[in-house]
């Protein structure tokens, strides 16, 4: 019997193990087609005018997409790879191969859903059927205690109820062989100058040489777990900013679907069957439970989460002082804690979530800036952007979102000085810092004429006074905040 070819559209999922949509396929006998189309408008212009998709994640995506061939391609398939429009490319190939069905990962947020949409459109003279799969988040939507209308809004709410009732589903199989790709050509890999995007290396001195894709990204898993034993710690080390095992540094895979959810959570219950079961392996999916939340948040709120008014819908006056963001974004902003993690963004596409909080709520509750800047310029150039998980944070940092604990700020200083109590960190990415003790390091503005030219550092000259006063800052931006709730 022979079968019609069931089209696979490689999205944000560039994976072999656990993949629903691969594992139907192979379930049908049909021959599968597997495509990627390098989409034009993700590497177009944010509507603050970054570049969509900047040279750090730009550069891990082609690595990814060139893991991925190779991967289908030792299982005996391959991967076509173009340049465009998924729903102008993928009819033409349904047409070309009279394919009975495309199957897909479904996204959930608007430029995602409009793809599918207008997908739909156009396959809809083909006979073309279309299959989509949930499978980016740790617990499937229809294993939730509740449906998606019904999400909670607070996150405490929402993971007490599913760890109470749900389950995670175990992972599909990975196949061990593919049927052989229909008589067709492949395509080849783009470059960043086709894509229109500037190679930037990444600095050396980035927390670890990020490699795109999903072989790249279960070696990280293993050294992370297994070979360095770091799960154990995790918990503790969690908030720390420098080096490599602080935290899992998983993100850019699962961002890219290069990585399970699912199948780390298969990997932690091992880890605590074979070695130790503690708060650090509970805490691990305590944050991809973060992860599901904001996904499950995005699917319930459609479009709110991008709009200025946040989740909550609130009306805030914010500024879009360019002078200041600038600052902001140079990592020029006079307080060491924000320079360095801007400053380590853009030089090699992360920060850690400690920094992202730190940064994001001096943005927002020190500067009053738009917090739709700082999430256009995270898009831009995080590694690991994730749609639901960035737009999602920020509306949470921002205070419009629908965490309601009111106008919070967080005191630069104090995170300073616990979360990097010797100034390692900020001598790591603030050179001209470098010889200033670890008491004075984080207020720099305090330092005495004589102990500047002790110290090598000339503050207005070598690094900035500040930009505001942290707390006269905080107090009129609390009131601006206030004022829209009263
Ligand atoms: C303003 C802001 C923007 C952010 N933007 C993104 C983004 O675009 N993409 C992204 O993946 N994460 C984002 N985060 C969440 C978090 O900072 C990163 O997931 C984390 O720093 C990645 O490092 P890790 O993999 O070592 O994390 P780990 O601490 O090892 O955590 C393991 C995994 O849990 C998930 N996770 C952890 N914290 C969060 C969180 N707060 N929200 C959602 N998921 C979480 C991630 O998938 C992460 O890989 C953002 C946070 C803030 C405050």
């Amino acid at each position: 019997m022979t079968y019609q070819p069931i089209i696979l559209w490689y999205r944000n999922d560039l994976r072999v193990h656990d993949h629903e949509p691969l594992y139907r396929a192979l379930e049908t006998h049909a021959p599968i087609v597997p495509i990627y189309c390098f989409d034009p408008r993700q590497f177009s212009k944010t509507a603050y005018g970054f570049p969509k998709t900047g040279p750090f994640r730009a550069q891990f995506l082609l690595e990814s997409v060139a893991n991925l061939r190779q991967s289908l391609q030792n299982l005996g398939s391959n991967l076509i790879i173009k340049i465009g429009k998924p729903e102008v490319i993928l009819p033409q190939i349904a047409h070309q191969v009279n394919a009975s069905a495309i199957y897909f990962h479904q996204e959930v947020t608007a430029e995602e859903i409009a793809v599918e949409t207008a997908l739909s459109q156009g396959v809809k003279s083909l006979n073309v059927a279309l299959k989509s799969f949930w499978g980016h988040t740790l617990y499937h939507c229809d294993r939730l205690p509740f449906d998606i209308p019904n999400i909670p809004e607070l996150f405490t709410h929402f993971r007490k109820q599913v760890e109470k009732t749900a389950t995670p589903d175990s992972c599909f199989p990975t196949p061990t062989q593919l049927p052989p790709l229909p008589e067709i050509e492949t395509g080849n890999l783009p470059n960043l100058t086709e894509l229109g995007v500037e190679k930037v290396a990444i600095a050396s001195k980035a927390v670890l040489p990020f490699t795109g894709g999903e072989s790249a990204g279960i070696a990280r898993m293993e050294d992370y777990f297994w070979t360095g034993d770091r799960l154990r710690t995790y918990k503790e080390t969690r908030n720390g900013m420098l080096g490599p095992d602080y935290s899992s540094k998983f993100s850019p895979w699962l961002s890219l679907g290069c990585l399970s959810p699912r199948y780390i959570y298969q990997q932690v219950q091992d880890y605590e069957t074979q070695r130790i079961k503690n708060d650090s392996t509970y805490w691990l999916i305590f944050e991809l439970l973060w992860r599901d939340y904001f996904r499950f948040i995005c699917a319930k709120h459609g479009n709110a989460i991008f709009r200025q008014s946040g989740l909550q819908g609130v009306t805030i006056p914010w500024e879009e002082d360019w002078q200041k963001f600038t600052l902001w974004q140079q990592g020029k902003t006079g307080f060491p804690l924000v320079d360095a993690n801007m400053r380590e963004l853009a030089a090699t596409g992360f920060m850690s979530n400690r920094g992202r909080q730190n940064v994001a709520s001096f943005l927002t509750k020190n500067l009053g800036i738009n917090w739709q800047m700082g999430a256009e310029w995270f898009e831009s150039l995080l590694i690991d952007y994730d749609v639901c998980s960035n737009w999602g944070n920020w509306n949470y940092t921002a205070g419009v979102g629908n965490d309601a604990r009111g106008f919070r700020f967080f005191n630069i200083i104090k995170q300073s000085k616990d979360y990097d109590p010797e100034g390692d960190y900020v001598k790591h990415w603030l050179p001209e810092l470098a010889a200033v003790p670890a008491a004075k390091v984080h207020e720099p503005w305090k330092l005495l004429e004589v102990e500047q030219q002790r110290f090598g550092v000339k503050i207005g000259v070598d690094y900035p006074h500040p930009v505001v006063d942290l707390f006269e800052s905080a107090k009129a931006n609390e009131q601006v905040y206030k004022q829209q709730f009263s």
